[in-house]
C-alpha cells in the first residue's frame, strides 16, 4: 500500500510499504478514504521528536471497514468509521472514565496512545491506503448514513473538532460566558466553533495570520490580529478592563530551527493577563517533555516559564493534556448529522495522498490560505 512516511526532519515520503493487516481479533482493518495534517504531525514534522524514520504519520483518520478480526461483535464491514486519534483499550481505569487519552493498556510503560505519534505507542498512522484499528468495538465510531455525503465534517471528529471542545471543557466554559483562544490554526478554530455552539456572549480568537482569523470571524468570532501584550490589551478593552471568564491554549510549542524561536511563553503569560480572577485556562497546544530539536534551551527540556504569580494572586486555574476524544465524538456526531456543526467549513485544501510533501510543506510554513489540508488516498 501507499502511505505518507517520516524520511527526516521537514522530509516526508509516500512510499510502497507492506499492507495493514489484522494482527489480534479485536482489530479491524479500514480502507482510508480521508485522511487530515494536523498541527500535531509538525512537531514530528520539524524533527523535535524521536519519531522513528519510515514510520507513518496520521491519527486524524475516516474511511470503511474492509475486514474484521474474528472477535470483533459491533463492527461490520462496509461501515463508514472515523476513528478517535487516541487508541483506547475500553477496559482500564481510564479507559473506563471515558479518560481515553491516557489509556493505560495500549501503551505499555507510558499513558495514551495515538496512532502515528512520537511518544504515543508502536501504532502505524492512517495517512496511508489501509490502517489497523485495535480494539475495533470501541475505538470504532460508527458514522450515520450521511458519512459520505459529510465525510469532510465526520473526519474532523478524529481529533480537531473533540479537541477545540475539550479546550473549552479544560477551561470551564459555560453558556453566556466570554473566552479569548489563543492560535486560530485548525485547533483554536475549533475551540471557538465549540464556544459558538456552547452559547458563549464573546469569542475572541488571537492570531497574527489574517486568513485564519477571517474564518474565525465568519464563524461569529472576534479575530484579533495580534499577540502578547497588544491582544491581552485589546480583549481587556473589549471586556470592561475585566478580562474574559475563561481562556484556551491552542498554540502549543512553536518553535524550530527553520522558522526560529518564538518564546513559548507569550501564550501562557497573555491567557493570565486576558482571563479574569478565578477564570479557567484550559491548554490544548502541545508541550512537548524533551523537545532535542528546539530552537531554545529551556524548551529542549521541555519549560517553558510563565507569570505564576499574577496566576496564584488571580486564583486562576489551569487544565491541560490530550483531548478524550472519543468522550466528546458521539454528540459531536449528532451535532454534525444535525446539521448544527459544520467543522468541515475551515477545510482549505483537499489533495491525494501523493501530494501530501506539499501539504505538508505549506501548512508548516502556515503559507497564506493553507489552514487545514485533508488527504484523499
Ligand atoms: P497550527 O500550528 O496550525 O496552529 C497554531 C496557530 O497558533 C497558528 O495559526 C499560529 O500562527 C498561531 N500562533 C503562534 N504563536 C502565537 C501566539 N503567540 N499567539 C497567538 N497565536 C499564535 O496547529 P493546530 O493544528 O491548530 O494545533 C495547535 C496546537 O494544538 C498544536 O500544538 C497541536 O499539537 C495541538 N493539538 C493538541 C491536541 C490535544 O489533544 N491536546 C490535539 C490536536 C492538536
Ligand atoms: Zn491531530
Amino acid at each position: 500500500m501507499k502511505a505518507v512516511i517520516y524520511n527526516g526532519p521537514y522530509d516526508v515520503k509516500v512510499k510502497d510499504v507492506p499492507d495493514a493487516k489484522i494482527v489480534r481479533p479485536t482489530d479491524v482493518l479500514v480502507r482510508i478514504t480521508t485522511t487530515n495534517i494536523c498541527g500535531s504531525d509538525l512537531h514530528m514534522y520539524e524533527g523535535r521528536t524521536s519519531f522513528e524514520q519510515g514510520r507513518i504519520l496520521g491519527h486524524e483518520n475516516l474511511g470503511e471497514v474492509v475486514e474484521i478480526g474474528s472477535g470483533v461483535e459491533r463492527v461490520k464491514v462496509g461501515d463508514y468509521v472515523c476513528l478517535p486519534f487516541n487508541v483506547g483499550c475500553g477496559f482500564c481505569e481510564n479507559c473506563e472514565k471515558g479518560l481515553t487519552g491516557f489509556c493505560l493498556t495500549t501503551n505499555p510503560g507510558a499513558v495514551g496512545a495515538a496512532y502515528g505519534f512520537a511518544e504515543m505507542g508502536s501504532w502505524e498512522g492512517g495517512q496511508a491506503e489501509l490502517l489497523r484499528v485495535p480494539f475495533a468495538d470501541f475505538n470504532c465510531l460508527v458514522l450515520p448514513p450521511d458519512a459520505v455525503e459529510k465525510e469532510d465534517d465526520y473526519v474532523m471528529l478524529s481529533d480537531i473538532f473533540p479537541t477545540g471542545w475539550h479546550a473549552t471543557e479544560l477551561a470551564g466554559l459555560k453558556p453566556g460566558e466570554s473566552v479569548a483562544i489563543y492560535g486560530a490554526g485548525p485547533v483554536g478554530l475549533m475551540a471557538a466553533h465549540s464556544a459558538m455552539i456552547k452559547g458563549a456572549s464573546q469569542v475572541f480568537v488571537v492570531d497574527t495570520h489574517q486568513d485564519r482569523l477571517a474564518l474565525a470571524e465568519k464563524m461569529g468570532a472576534t479575530g484579533i490580529n495580534a499577540t502578547g501584550d497588544e491582544a491581552v490589551q485589546r480583549i481587556l478593552d473589549l471586556t470592561d478592563g475585566r478580562g474574559t471568564d475563561c481562556g484556551c491554549e491552542c498554540v502549543g510549542y512553536q518553535c524550530c530551527n527553520k522558522h526560529g524561536h518564538e518564546d513559548n511563553s507569550v501564550t501562557m503569560n497573555s491567557l493570565v493577563a486576558s482571563t479574569k480572577a478565578t477564570g479557567g485556562i484550559g491548554v490544548v497546544g502541545v508541550f512537548i517533555p524533551q523537545d532535542p530539536g528546539a530552537a531554545s534551551d529551556l524548551a529542549k527540556e521541555g519549560k517553558m516559564p510563565f507569570d505564576f504569580g499574577s496566576f496564584w494572586l488571580k486564583g486562576q486555574s489551569i487544565r491541560t493534556g490530550q483531548a478524550n476524544a472519543k468522550a466528546y465524538n458521539r454528540q459531536l456526531a449528532r451535532l454534525i448529522h444535525q446539521g448544527k456543526a459544520s467543522p468541515g467549513g475551515i477545510i482549505s485544501h483537499r489533495l491525494s495522498l501523493a501530494e501530501a510533501p506539499e501539504g505538508y510543506k505549506h501548512f508548516d510554513d502556515r503559507d497564506e490560505g493553507w489552514t487545514k489540508v485533508i488527504l484523499k488516498p
